[in-house]
């Protein structure tokens, strides 16, 4: 350890007695906005439940941190155990205004190390326990709410992927009809907020609503920068389990792309006009209007809506070009081989795999999230065929 992180270590259980007497910690694993997380073994076996191996991961909880969020993601975590996909709550220790969460520790490697070394069967598989566990949380109406590579911690080489950080989460309001309440009944001319979009420059420089003294919209927006789905950042007051599931999407297109981040907004105007230019002006502003929004914006270079195969090839010619990045026999080429510039998907073995991937991409990002299929139904698409029993 470096001096600065047994410092940090003796801060930690200086400021926790007793923490040591139940637990050895070893070194820090992981660092979120929330909490710092720590490998420990447990010095009595008989503190952990059956069945559970005897290393495990200490998340602690910032202070600053308020309890009712605290209490709010042990709850869930409690009421989420027993999956084998959704990482359970073994145990919770307290010192004053000091929370740890105990759970089992998972080896796992760090997503920019494999996103782009992964053949399509490992993306397969990460995909196929992502949706695993989005479907049992789901089932228990709970929306995560920071579905994103750090908060999914995968082992390429057991190609084992478990779901962790439910610091964002809450219960799932259930949808009445397939209207956004946001928009019930339609839109009288002076509900329409006009949101507007100027280019300035190279990228556009501010959206606003246009003559209007309302208050501004206001939503829940948890959540990061790149995987939020177009209606959080619409401000829906209606978002569900669906908005988990763009986010998935996200990133199985980040790694049939090879691109990480794929989307690289600084903020949520930047994200919609991201998304704009792969959906096409029409279909957002079909899109905003549905959450209550006239969107314009005078972009010349936007239009159309584009081919996500296209897309994903031109993204992984692009980084093949750029030099050493790919080797001879890296997955790339696997994925060069399915499909060609023009997005055209070749009538292989390989051809045919992709075009069940992409069908799963587009099936998550679909921009209504009534139209959206939920985690259950994606796993029935024929791309996970061979991993259902
Ligand atoms: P935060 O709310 O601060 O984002 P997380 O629960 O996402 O906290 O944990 C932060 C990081 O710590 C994760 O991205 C991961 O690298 C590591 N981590 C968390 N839980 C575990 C675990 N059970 N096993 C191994 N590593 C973990
Ligand atoms: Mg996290």
């Amino acid at each position: 350890l470096t001096p600065s992180e047994n410092q940090e270590l003796y801060s930690f259980t200086s400021k926790f007695p007793g923490l040591e007497e139940s637990y050895r910690i070893l070194q820090k694993i992981g660092e979120g906005t929330f909490s710092s997380v720590y490998l420990a073994k447990p010095v009595a076996k008989n503190l952990l439940p059956k069945g559970i191996k005897s290393t495990v991961a200490l998340k602690r909880i910032y202070v600053t941190s308020s309890p009712q969020r605290i209490y709010n993601e042990l709850k869930l975590l409690y009421t989420l155990r027993g999956h084998k996909n959704v990482a359970p709550l073994l145990d919770v220790l307290r010192h004053e205004d000091q929370v740890v969460a105990v759970l089992p520790y998972y080896e796992h490697s760090d997503f920019r190390d494999f996103y782009r070394d992964l053949p399509l069967f490992g993306i397969k598989a990460y995909m196929f326990d992502l949706l695993k566990a989005l479907e049992f949380i789901h089932s228990k109406d709970i929306i995560h709410r920071d579905i994103k590579p750090t908060n999914f911690l995968y082992d390429p080489f057991t190609r084992r992927g478990v779901l962790v950080d439910f610091g964002l989460a809450e219960i799932d309001m259930e949808p009445i009809t397939n209207k956004c309440p946001c928009s019930f009944g339609g839109y009288t001319s002076n509900m329409v907020r006009q949101l507007n979009v100027d280019y300035a420059g190279q990228f556009p420089k501010n959206g606003y609503l246009k003559d209007d003294q309302r208050p501004g919209r206001r939503a829940n927006r948890a959540g990061t920068r790149g995987f939020r789905a177009p209606e959080v950042l619409f401000k829906c007051n209606n978002q569900s389990k669906k908005i988990d599931i763009w986010s998935a999407g996200v990133m199985l297109l980040t790694l049939l792309s090879r691109r990480f981040p794929f989307f690289n907004s600084t903020d949520d105007i930047e994200a919609i006009m991201e998304i704009t230019n792969i959906f096409g002006i029409t279909e957002m502003k079909e899109c905003a209007l549905f959450h209550g929004l006239e969107f314009d914006c005078n972009i010349p270079k936007i239009k159309d809506k584009i081919s996500l195969e296209a897309l994903i090839a031109n993204a992984v010619m692009m980084d093949c070009k750029e030099g050493d990045t790919f080797g001879e026999d890296s997955p790339a080429w696997e994925l060069l081989a399915a499909i060609d510039k023009k997005g055209v998907i070749q009538d292989s073995e390989v051809g045919r795999e992709y075009a069940q991937a992409i069908t799963v991409l587009k099936k998550c990002m679909v921009l209504n999230p009534y139209e959206r299929l939920d985690a259950k139904d994606l796993l029935k698409l024929p791309f996970f065929d061979e991993f259902r029993d």
